[in-house]
């Protein structure tokens, strides 16, 4: 496919393969953009923000309606596309655009609901006989830049409120991954978004994303990917709103009263959807001493028994890891494990770019497998004496994405409620868990800033605020 920049479809003058990892096959190409074209797609953006900004919320909604429709019909074709271009097995990603099509609407909704406030300005001294109000605007160009593992979904979680609050939006979709962005925005053309509202860059991500990130002519980047990349975002950004999606290492507490045999079943789901590349995939698992070696049993059972094989398969459960070198490195972060003490319960057979998935017991705090994010399917097991020290080493990480603990005891789940340091806390589920209208984001080296179409909306619009000057008592 061809990248989408200043209203026309564009080849560009080199090109970049898009690879199935399952099969090593090249499924399609894509421009790598050059300065120049990144230039046109800025100048354009901000005459984008222009249409934008005329454009009523009526129509603003009623075009993004149009968009979920079309998601909807196209269903099928971009399901497809999302499950090889990341080797996402079929089964997951078949309900990805219908999910995605409710996120557009809700995102619609939201864009009609940009509220501001009438202000008490009697209550300062002085102010009697005027009157104060806000009005809450569109930012202006909003740079969206999206990892390899939900093509669909990151995607829609920034351009449906980034248009739906009436702002351009520019996308640069993972380069392994650009499929499917690119799709997404002939949807959002088909559906009658002005031209310049829209553009799709495709190229490297340290070229195109830092040109990107690094002009003053954007006023907002809403980045999805890892720490060390949002990171990098951070020094060049200057002064323009940010918000950063990043890296994670969700742990999962079971206390004794857990019910084991459901936190064992969901954990070996958590820890292996989309091959564990999902930055709320459960990585650590920290397990009381009284029922450790159960659940270790238990969840090498459940782990043991997903289906790995042909993404396309419809009864698939593991599908590839985005490509061979990753598989290698999660297999050598797990020997490196072993070689520490640690003990391969399940899993790890590697081949090509798919990993059984594995199961670690006796892990310590130490370990890369723990300590840094491993993004593959693989989960660790600790052994704690209470939850003291299970929120120590809840707390103790980088991270801070999502938590979850397993107990049916009240008090335990609302003392670590208060104190798990995470964006999103479970009860008796794994971190593996979203509802796309929820407040989503992470704190500490999971970044900052929230998505979910309310919030994502309000971090695109600034606030203004009116004063009226002698307008009488
Ligand atoms: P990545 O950080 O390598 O790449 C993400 C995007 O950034 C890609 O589009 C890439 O081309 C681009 N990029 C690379 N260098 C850049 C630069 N210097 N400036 C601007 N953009 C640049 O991440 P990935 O490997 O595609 O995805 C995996 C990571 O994403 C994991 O760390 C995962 O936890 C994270 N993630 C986080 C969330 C969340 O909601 N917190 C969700 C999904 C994925």
């Amino acid at each position: 496919m061809d990248m989408f920049i200043a209203g026309e479809w564009r080849a560009g003058s080199s090109r970049v393969a898009v690879i199935d990892p399952y099969t090593g096959e090249t499924i399609d190409d894509v421009p790598v953009a050059s300065t120049d074209e990144v230039e046109d797609a800025l100048a354009a953006a901000v005459r984008g923000a222009d249409a934008m900004r005329r454009l009523p919320g009526s129509e603003r909604a009623r075009i993004l309606g149009r968009a979920a429709d079309l998601l909807d019909e196209r269903a099928d074709d971009v399901a497809r596309t999302i499950s090889r271009e990341v080797g996402k097995p079929l089964a997951e990603a078949a309900p990805m655009p219908s999910r995605c099509a409710e996120i557009i609407r809700l995102s619609a909704f939201e864009g009609t609901q940009m509220r501001g406030e009438t202000l008490p300005l009697d209550a300062h001294p002085g102010a009697e006989g005027k009157l104060g109000f806000t009005l809450r605007e569109p930012v202006g160009v909003v740079v969206a830049i999206t990892p390899f593992n939900y093509p669909l979904l990151l995607s829609v979680h920034k351009v449906g409120p980034a248009l739906a609050a009436g702002n351009p939006v520019v996308i640069k979709p993972a380069t392994q991954a650009p499929l499917t962005a690119l799709k997404l925005t002939e949807i959002f053309l088909d559906a009658g978004l002005p031209p310049e509202a829209i553009q799709c860059i495709t190229g490297g991500g340290s070229a195109v994303g830092n040109a990107l990130c690094s002009d003053d002519r954007v006023r907002k980047i809403s980045f999805t990917g890892s720490t060390q990349v949002g990171e990098a975002i951070t020094r060049v950004a200057g002064v323009k709103r940010l918000s950063l999606e990043l890296g994670a290492t969700c742990p999962m507490v079971v206390m004794p009263d857990a019910d084991l045999a459901t936190a064992a079943e969901a954990a070996a789901v958590a820890g292996t959807v989309n091959a564990g590349q999902v930055c709320i995939s459960l990585q650590n698992a920290v397990v009381h001493e009284a029922v450790y070696d159960e659940f270790v049993e238990r969840v090498g059972a459940a782990v043991a028994a997903r289906r790995v094989g042909d993404p396309q398969a419809q009864e698939t459960q593991v599908g590839a890891m985005i490509d061979a070198n990753e598989a290698i490195r999660v297999r050598e972060w797990i020997d490196e494990a072993i070689a520490s003490g640690a003990r391969l319960v399940v899993g790890g057979e590697t081949d090509g770019a798919v990993m059984t998935p594995a199961v670690v017991a006796d892990v310590n705090p130490e370990m890369r497998v723990v300590r840094d994010e491993l993004f593959g399917p693989a989960i660790s097991v600790g052994r704690v004496a209470d939850l003291d020290e299970g929120l120590r080493l809840v707390n103790g990480g980088e991270y801070g994405l999502a938590a979850a603990i397993f107990t049916q005891d009240v008090s335990s789940g609302m003392r670590f409620a208060r104190e798990a340091q995470a964006g999103n806390v479970h009860i008796n589920w794994t971190p593996l868990w979203r509802a796309d209208f929820m407040p989503y984001g992470g704190v500490k080296g999971s970044g900052i800033g929230k998505e979910g179409p309310r919030y994502a909306v309000a971090e695109m619009t600034e606030l203004k605020t009116v004063i009226v000057h002698g307008v009488g008592a």
